[in-house]
């Protein structure tokens, strides 16, 4: 991808012309507004020749190559990180935002009463599956669309967003209509069928890293989403399979900066998934903030020992609170900050 970086000076007129000259040459344009300046990714095929003749044309400034695989989730396509908003609540910038409730909608009782601790403790946006992807197909594979309509119900009770999962694209759009953010998870971080149905609503979108993808495939996921139009996308590293057996799976902890410096996109954490125990998810959480992610993922259950859906690994309400309490001091420590509750303001 080549970028069009266009000058400051440039007028609406300018960039509308190097728009229409990109596209007669085949081009898809993204444009992209930073400091003043517009800068526009040229995706498609085109001669080096091609592209040098845009030079000539009024208020352009440059050109800029972009060699990574991934191009619109590239730090070199946009230096400053962007800003996701779910509802209200915006991932990547100061604020440490986290996004707690069960694996599973198992009924209107759990979630009420688990979104409304959540919420009371500093939780800002609530989860719950209601597609579940299962290793076992004979496991609790959530409510479906009985699910969606206890999510709509907890989210107009708390005013808190809610994210769930999307498990295939004829989902989607029933998916969207309930959800503030759609959930792509672990398991179908590579059904690009999925992704590029997820990038055509433009509803935010929580990718979760594969089970075993590397960082640029992981980029190479969400490029998929931000070539079909959504650019609202917030990464998720949940651990990748190794060979320990103590814990579900490794957290690539160094994922986190490294992510922050290839992309512009905002990454949180998902310690429960990442460690699979309950008694490792707060020390992994705080290691997650101090290494700068933008928010964290968490399960959170008002009884773990009877949940449908990784008990095991689920916070319970007090645990949560606790968890709360000690990433407020941990996120000034990074210069972050935690959203004070209602009670605390
Ligand atoms: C989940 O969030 O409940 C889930 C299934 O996560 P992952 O896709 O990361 O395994
Ligand atoms: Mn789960």
């Amino acid at each position: 991808m080549t970028v069009v970086t266009m000058k400051r000076s440039a007028s609406i007129k300018d960039i509308g012309a190097v728009l229409r000259t990109v596209e007669s040459l085949g081009f898809t344009p993204h444009v992209q507004h930073e400091d003043g300046a517009t800068r526009i990714g040229l995706i498609g095929e085109g001669s080096p020749d091609q592209i040098r003749q845009l030079l000539s044309l009024p208020g352009v400034a440059g050109l800029e190559p972009v060699a990574t695989p991934y191009k619109l989730g590239s730090r070199n396509f946009r230096k400053a990180g962007t800003e996701v908003y779910v509802g209200d609540i915006p991932f990547g910038g100061e604020e440490v935002v986290v996004i707690a409730g069960p694996c599973a909608v198992e009924s209107r009782e759990q979630m009420m009463i688990t979104a409304r601790a959540v919420a009371g403790s500093g939780g800002l946006i609530l989860r719950g599956g209601a597609f579940k992807p299962r290793t076992s197909p004979y496991s609790f594979r959530g409510l479906g669309r009985e699910g969606l309509e206890i999510l709509a119900e907890t989210r107009k009770e708390t005013g808190c967003p809610v994210v769930t999962e999307v498990l295939t694209p004829a989902d989607a759009e029933l998916v969207a209509q309930y959800a503030d953010m759609l959930q792509i998870g672990a398991r179908n971080m590579q059904n690009y069928s999925l992704l590029e149905a997820v990038g055509r609503i433009r509803k935010p979108v929580l990718l979760k890293r594969g089970l075993m993808a590397t960082i640029e495939e992981f980029l190479l996921a969400a490029e998929y989403i931000l070539a079909a139009g959504n650019p609202n996308i917030i990464l998720c590293e949940r651990g990748v399979r190794g060979f320990e057996q103590y814990t579900r799976n490794a957290l690539d902890i160094a994922a986190v900066p490294l992510l922050k410096k290839l992309s512009h996109l905002p990454v949180i954490v998902d310690p429960s998934h990442a460690t699979g125990r309950r008694d490792l998810v707060i020390p992994v959480a705080l290691a997650a903030v101090a290494a700068g992610a933008d928010g964290l993922i968490v399960e959170v259950h008002h009884d773990p020992d009877h949940a449908m859906s990784d008990g095991a690994q689920s916070l319970n309400l007090e645990q949560f609170d606790d968890m709360m309490s000690r990433l407020i001091p941990l996120s000034k420590a990074v210069d972050r900050r935690i959203r004070p509750t209602s009670q605390q303001n």
